[in-house]
């Protein structure tokens, strides 16, 4: 039962776009970039794009 509440609620196989806060499933990102080692997601190639351009503003 509680493994079950967890998946239910867990954002898990998801990631925050850093540039529009919108929730962006893994398996199927189609946008991405690695950033000092870390994956970031996003919705679409715009945001990619403005992420690329100044990474640093996004990331803290
Ligand atoms: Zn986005």
């Amino acid at each position: 039962m509680i493994d079950f509440l967890k998946k239910l609620f867990s954002q898990e196989g998801k990631e925050k776009d850093p540039i529009c806060g919108m929730m962006v499933e893994v398996k199927t990102a189609k946008f991405k970039s690695i950033y000092k080692n870390t994956a970031y997601y996003f919705c679409s190639e715009h945001c990619k794009k403005q992420f690329d351009e100044s990474p640093s503003d996004y990331v803290n």
